[in-house]
């Protein structure tokens, strides 16, 4: 008789952490579809993954309803960073909004478990701090960045809407700012951001006086609570905060940056971004309590790890993603 082999959905999956969920699945042995429209994700980033054969690409957009058979669902389809999903503002949304819809359908119909992505940014610029998981935010609704958090908002909406009326199992991480190996090097996101510009020996942008504080979590400690969260018990199902309690100023970052990079990079300070919340820090208590899970990489460790993949794509220069969003979008 065959074995049971878990069929797992990764929406997304061609991007920054869906890469690197998808190569976490398929290493433990599960069947594993990726699908993604590419907007700010790219092959490169699935293509060691390819060859296996319980890993499976699929060109889809979550905002166009899907049909098919999987035991689980991660819904990670999103782009996310600010340059990129205030390029197109409706589509943002639509898909947070629509794809959750119909992400939602799928897993009602063939009942499988779904994780929502769902983010630090439903607490906006928050009021409270640290972050706990029953605050409610502070978000603008018509700013440019409504259509991500608003999106993202709506999304948990709709997870716990079908939760109570139709009993589904289903799980909401609210993740904080993931950094790592396979950030786009164009997407404007500050980790990404300062260490290409201090590797190319550019000046390093902090926007506004850079002491607005982010906590910043390396990817493998975010994946490991994202799997962590998918496996617990039916009950739990968030939203639960999954990121690092290290805070930092921006400021901070950058010349951490600057001395691992060994750059003589300068800092310049441009306009700081509408809206742009001026502190974020997750309570990370009911991770602890409900997933027994808690970051391990710290910053120093984390960003010598991206430093290094991040002089590797430079030195070659070969990856698409250089080439692709700078021409169109970036
Ligand atoms: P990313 O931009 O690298 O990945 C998003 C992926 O979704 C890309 O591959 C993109 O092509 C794909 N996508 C976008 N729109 C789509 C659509 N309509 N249909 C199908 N695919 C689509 O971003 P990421 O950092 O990997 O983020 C993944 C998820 O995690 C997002 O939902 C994001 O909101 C959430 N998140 C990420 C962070 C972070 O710091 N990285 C923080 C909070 C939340
Ligand atoms: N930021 C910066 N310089 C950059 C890119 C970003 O100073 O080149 C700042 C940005 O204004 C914000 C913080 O870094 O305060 C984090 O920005 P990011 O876009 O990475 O994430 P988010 O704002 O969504 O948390």
């Amino acid at each position: 008789m065959k074995a049971f082999r878990k069929r797992i959905l990764v929406t997304g999956g061609a991007g920054f952490l869906g890469s690197h969920l998808c190569e976490r699945l398929v290493g433990e042995g599960f069947d594993v579809l990726c699908v993604d429209n590419y907007f700010t994700g790219a092959r490169d980033n699935i293509v060691h993954l390819l060859a296996n054969p319980r890993f499976e690409a699929m060109r889809h957009d979550v905002t166009f309803p899907l049909y098919l058979e999987v035991d689980e669902i991660y819904n990670l389809a999103c782009p996310a960073s600010p340059i990129h999903y205030q390029f197109d503002p409706v589509q943002t949304t639509k898909t947070s909004v629509h794809g959750a819809i119909n992400m939602l359908g799928l897993a009602k119909r063939i009942k499988a478990k779904i994780l929502q992505a769902s983010t630090s940014e439903v607490y906006g610029d928050p009021t409270v701090h640290p972050q706990k998981e029953d605050y409610w935010g502070n978000v603008n609704p018509v700013g440019t960045r409504s259509c991500y958090d608003e999106g993202k908002r709506c999304a948990e909406t709709l997870f716990f809407d079908y939760y109570r009326q139709h009993r589904m199992r289903i799980k909401v991480a609210r993740i904080f700012n993931t950094y790592g190996p396979r950030m786009h090097p164009n997407d404007g996101r500050v980790v990404s951001n300062f260490i290409v510009q201090a590797l190319r020996g550019e000046p390093i942008t902090v926007f506004g006086e850079g002491r607005q504080t982010r906590s910043f979590c390396y990817v493998d400690d975010l994946i490991d609570g994202l799997v962590r969260l998918m496996d617990s018990a039916d009950e739990t199902t968030g939203p639960i905060n999954i990121g690092n309690p290290g805070e930092f100023t921006i400021v901070e970052l950058a010349r951490k940056v600057i001395d691992l990079t060994g750059s003589r990079s300068k800092l310049v300070y441009e306009k700081l971004p509408a809206d742009d919340p001026m502190q974020r820090c997750p309570d990370i208590t009911l991770a602890r309590e409900k997933l027994q899970w808690e970051p391990k990489v710290p910053l120093q460790e984390g960003l010598r790890r991206t430093i290094a993949y991040f002089e590797e794509m430079l030195r070659a220069g070969t990856h698409t993603a250089l080439q692709s969003l700078s021409a169109g979008r970036g």
